[in-house]
């Protein structure tokens, strides 16, 4: 291998969303010249194109968001304690304005392929457009939850009105006055429903797994909320860091709800009902390792189910059976339950009732009956956390691509480095932990900015992951996911373990050792030199 030609850029990244803009801001601060290219025609990430109607974050939108600047931080007000797309959207342009990083920038540009070129060291970009760019180091910015995943029932080209997945809504499409069938019931559909119920004519939900949904419970910022959150950032930032899912919530409770007697136990969880995935960690400590508290907890939920809707019979179609809480991602509701109470929304049970056969001109016919829609929306998901880095051929100093590497397992160091691919990093790729992303992909982003300067101040043209490192991290990775309960995921076609993907066996994707432990292994690993490495200079 030899690096001694010139590079159109230092880095090339791809994903214009939380991981690009950050990722851009702290290169270019550290003196690389950067390209991001992303297919969407706007910046955002998973905000640029999730716009169906009530998408909104789910973690609370004061720790969701950059940490890196803390003008930004009393500068951007939010509106409310989850913020819809568009809101977080312009957010993130704000952040753009700000720090001027719009050169940085190539939109509506697809990236087709990244090749690294064993002869000159450098990674070929390839555009569908078909220009080819260099650069010295390829970087994956393009998030967990981008790809999406479409239902294999016949007919969907023979549908006479717009049928699409729910993260490509078509602009302006209004739903009012019409007749809308969903297909799916994970966390897009229940932000959607509610706001879709509002003005359809009728909805209908067809729906094979129901899902543990917790309260969003939002509400508006006041003044004096906005002030107690900015004068404490420090502190929120820091609770985030130290969280194990990245949030900036309390530390863990320290009591177990096994070892508390029972009525103590429903006032606690009633007494935390108070919205976000706070009620899972701040009540007890071994509601996602235990099997007893986790029924406990699943009780508890579906117990709120029941009361929330009106027809016992839909109440019971609505309760999730035979998984523990967390196997599968539990969404978050601003009145999904309720909006079942409505005269114009439906639910489909096609699990045991009535599977969908196939989808005709006019709607969906399931066993039993034709749903007749004027639209249809397909929110059934997304391949997690490897999905965008498959879909593009990226081809390491082997020559194979990532898809063929992750053919059976998908295996990487840290979530970041894949072992076989030189100068390449994904942020928060497969195995990284399941967290509130912008505290991970901060975190993700220092630890490559440290890398990068290491490799330029010492002179390094290529580090090459070691595939023992690489085998270390997954085994260590499957050893934790086999102590949770999350490993049932696979009984529930979770995205968490890839296990709602047809086509391919489930695997180990998320590594759930706590990300708070996962920020302290990047930092060890950063202090140390980086020993999952093997850096070389091109004259060796
Ligand atoms: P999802 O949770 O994977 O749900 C997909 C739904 O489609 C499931 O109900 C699934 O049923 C159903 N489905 C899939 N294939 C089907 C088929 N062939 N026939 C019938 N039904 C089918 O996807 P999602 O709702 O888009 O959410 C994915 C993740 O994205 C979330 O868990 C979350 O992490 C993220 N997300 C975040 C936010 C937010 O933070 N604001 C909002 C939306 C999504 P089964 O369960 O039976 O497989």
């Amino acid at each position: 291998m030899s690096s001694n030609h010139s590079a159109d850029y230092d880095v090339i990244a791809v994903g214009a969303g939380f991981a690009g803009i950050s990722l851009s801001y702290h290169l270019r601060e550290a003196g690389f010249n950067v390209k991001v290219f992303d297919r969407a025609s706007d910046v955002g990430g998973t905000w640029a194109w999730n716009k169906y109607p009530g998408a909104a974050t789910d973690s609370e939108s004061y720790y969701y968001c950059f940490s890196f600047s803390k003008e930004v931080l009393q500068e951007w007000s939010w509106s409310k304690r989850y913020s819809g797309w568009e809101e977080t959207q312009n957010y993130l342009k704000f952040v753009m304005d700000k720090f001027s990083l719009w050169p940085m920038f190539q939109l509506s540009t697809e990236v087709e392929s990244a090749e690294f070129d064993n002869e000159t060291g450098l990674w070929n970009v390839r555009t569908q457009g078909g220009e080819t760019h260099t650069a010295k180091y390829f970087i994956s910015a393009m998030g967990m939850i981008s790809q999406p995943v479409l239902p294999n029932i016949p007919g969907q080209d023979r549908f006479a009105g717009p049928i699409f997945h729910s993260s490509r809504w078509p602009e302006g499409l209004d739903v009012a006055g019409k007749r809308v069938g969903i297909i799916g019931a994970g966390a897009t559909t229940v932000q959607m429903l509610p706001e879709v119920a509002k003005t359809a004519a009728q909805v209908t939900v067809f729906q094979r797994t129901p899902n543990f949904v917790l309260p969003a419970m939002q509400k508006d910022m006041t003044p004096e909320w906005e002030k107690e959150i900015k004068d404490n950032y420090d502190e929120i930032i820091a609770k985030a860091r130290n969280h194990m899912f990245g949030m900036a919530f309390e530390q863990p409770p320290g009591r177990n709800a096994v070892d508390t007697p029972p009525e103590e136990v429903q006032r606690i969880f009633e007494e935390h009902w108070n919205g976000s995935f706070r009620w899972v960690f701040e009540t007890f400590d071994d509601l996602l390792g235990s099997a007893e508290a986790n029924q406990m907890a699943s009780d508890f939920i579906t117990s709120k189910i029941k009361e929330k809707v009106d027809d016992p019979e839909l109440a019971e179609l609505l309760t999730p059976k035979g998984y523990p809480l967390f196997a599968k991602r539990p969404p978050l509701d601003h009145g999904y339950y309720e909006t079942f109470n409505r005269d114009n929304v439906k639910l489909v049970d096609i699990k045991d009732r009535e599977p969908i056969q196939e989808i005709t001109e006019t709607g969906i016919q399931t066993t039993e009956n034709l749903y007749e829609f004027d639209i249809i929306v397909l929110a059934t998901g997304f391949q997690a956390y490897t999905g965008a880095l498959e879909a593009i051929d990226i081809r390491g100093s082997d020559g194979h691509t990532l898809r063929e590497k992750w053919e059976d397992e998908s295996k990487s160091i840290m979530g970041v480095y894949a072992a076989g691919y030189p100068n390449f990093f994904m942020i928060t790729g497969p195995q990284a932990p399941f967290a509130n992303l912008p505290t991970s992909i901060e975190q993700n982003v220092a630890y490559i900015t440290d890398c990068l300067q290491k490799m330029e101040s010492e002179g390094y043209d290529f580090f090459q992951p070691s595939q023992e490192a690489e085998d270390e991290w997954s085994a260590h990775t499957a050893e934790i996911h086999e102590q949770t309960l999350m490993a049932q995921g696979d009984k529930v076609n979770s995205w968490m373990m890839g296990a709602n993907l047809e086509q391919r066996k489930p695997r180990v994707l998320v590594y759930f050792g706590g990300a708070h432990i996962y920020y302290d292994k990047l930092r060890e690993s950063a202090d140390g030199g980086f020993p999952e490495l093997a850096f070389s200079k091109s004259a060796a």
